[in-house]
């Protein structure tokens, strides 16, 4: 057990302790247990590096990629007799089980293979990866040909067959069950977010229409209110021109020396509406990130915070790692936050001060800018997952409808002409319902910034310890904590939603 923990933690670590010691009055069923998971998870962590390999080639196009193989070996771990019996029999009385981190174990494989069921069931594999094939960047086959819409909508079809099978009501409910949010707290974050945006966005909408001079609020006008969040969000006229120079050095600003630690950052074109693309490759030793062409520094610093996160995990057992390549094995809005937390080190004032040429009186403008417009930026938000959440729940609806729908009621359009997008985007593929992730990160990252300069004053960015402070708190328990926990374990307090408004000014 390699847990660092802190101070916040020492209660749990005791009480680690000590169950660690009650070990040997523990059954011999779970020695048993604990001795064939530790076999397995050598098995699935040799898999998951492979597979990490073979979609850093993928992206980077450093060498042909292979996916199919490790691909192959998942599919035959994960259905695995012997496992699923183990965990199918233990699950329903892990309570019972005094050793925490070999309880969480449990949970953590239910999840996997619950998920693998459908994720890994063959049919469903074979058409992910035929679709995989197609989102590559080769300069080969010609698929024009292809029907990538018709059996993209298939693979959502086969999802929800499968979760069906397994006894939900559809593939929504079966991956809110094992991404750790839960389906019902995923309701309430909408209304929650829906409720307390309307008006400042109804306001803001009112004033478009009245400085543009029409009656109804069109799509443009949408795009318009957006641009003026993300424009005044991202930092600009930076004075260091190299995106990994900035990093490296606002990295070594909070007391991380990027050159101690087994990180790669490259630039290369991505398969299209992917900005970047970090991948763990083996958790905590080897962490590459590839970023398409022309992403700014924000982009860069939210794929280095995935690094940091998998970097400093210290968990050291494979389950509680957390690699992506089974969903259901890392919780991705947290994920997602630790990216984030990294990437809003841009967005600090005093960061800002030092690697742009803005003035300090343009930089609180901009903020003020960001703060009038959020409401815009949540909404949009809302609009963007649901359009993939509604196929999953309204199959008899088509993509443009949904569209449409979502476009009047999130985004307050008023005129019919409203252009929407086609499926081709390779999220739908291979980050099933994974949207909401962003928003999320968000809220994520604004709590943990707020602790930070709590704890560490409005110079935070620039202090050597914030680093070892992640860390600790947030970055060396993997899974072995959920993902509220971990906030808990970060800030003091569980994920909050009024403190994020709060921070944006939305009332
Ligand atoms: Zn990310």
């Amino acid at each position: 057990m390699k847990l660092k923990l802190s101070n916040l933690l020492k209660l749990s670590f005791l009480f680690l302790f000590l169950s660690s010691f009650s070990l040997s009055s523990c059954s011999n069923k779970e020695k048993e247990l604990n001795t064939f998971l530790n076999k397995i998870e050598v098995k699935y962590e040799n898999i998951a590096v492979d597979l990490g390999d073979a979609y850093w080639n993928f992206y980077s196009a450093e060498a042909e990629a292979d996916l199919e193989t490790p691909k192959d070996e998942f599919y035959n771990l994960l259905i695995n007799d012997s496992l699923n019996t183990f965990i199918e029999t233990w699950y329903p009385k892990r309570t019972e089980i005094k050793d925490t981190i070999l309880k969480r174990r449990i949970e953590m494989w239910h999840n996997v293979l619950l998920s693998a069921k459908v994720e890994y069931d063959a049919e469903i594999m074979n058409l992910r990866s035929e679709l995989e094939g197609k989102f590559e960047v080769t300069d080969e086959e010609d698929t024009s040909n292809y029907d990538l819409e018709g059996n993209i909508l298939k693979l959502i079809e086969l999802r929800n067959k499968k979760a069906v099978e397994l006894g939900f009501d559809n593939y929504v409910h079966l991956t809110f069950e094992t991404n750790g949010l839960g389906y019902e707290w995923f309701l309430n974050f909408i209304d929650e977010m829906d409720n307390s945006t309307l008006e400042a966005y109804k306001s803001l909408v009112d004033e478009t229409k009245a400085d543009q001079k029409i009656d109804q609020l069109g799509q443009r006008n949408v795009y318009q209110i957006l641009g003026q969040f993300h424009q005044n969000n991202n930092p600009t006229d930076l004075n260091i021109e190299d995106n990994i120079d900035l990093v490296k050095t606002s990295l070594s600003n909070i007391g991380i020396n990027y050159d101690n630690i087994p990180a790669k950052l490259v630039e290369q074109e991505l398969p299209p509406g992917i900005g970047g693309q970090g991948l763990m490759i083996n958790i905590p030793n080897d962490f590459r990130a590839v970023m398409t062409l022309g992403m700014d520094i924000s982009v860069w610093m939210h794929e280095m915070g995935h690094g940091l996160h998998g970097l400093f995990n210290s968990i050291n057992t494979p389950i509680l790692e957390g690699y992506e390549w089974v969903p259901g094995n890392a919780n991705p809005s947290f994920a997602e936050g630790m990216a984030e937390t990294m990437a809003w080190m841009t967005r600090n004032t005093e960061w800002q001060k030092k690697y742009t040429n803005l003035s300090e009186e343009e930089i609180i403008k901009r903020k003020e800018t960001v703060k009038k417009y959020a409401p815009a930026f949540i909404r949009f938000h809302l609009f963007n997952f649901l359009k993939e959440t509604e196929l999953y729940l309204h199959p008899e609806k088509s993509f443009e409808e949904i569209q449409k729908e979502l476009s009047k009621k999130y985004l307050l359009i008023e005129t019919e002409e409203i252009r929407t997008q086609d499926l081709n985007n390779m999220v739908y593929v291979v980050y099933p319902l994974y949207l909401q992730n962003y928003l999320l990160a968000d809220v994520v990252a604004c709590q943990v910034h707020v602790k930070l300069e709590e704890e560490f004053g409005t110079n935070y960015a620039f202090n050597i310890d914030v680093g070892n402070y992640l860390t600790k708190h947030l970055y060396s328990g993997g899974e072995y904590f959920n993902w509220n926990d971990r906030l808990i374990n970060g800030t003091g307090k569980p994920l909050d939603i009024k403190a994020y408004l709060d921070f944006y000014q939305i009332k």
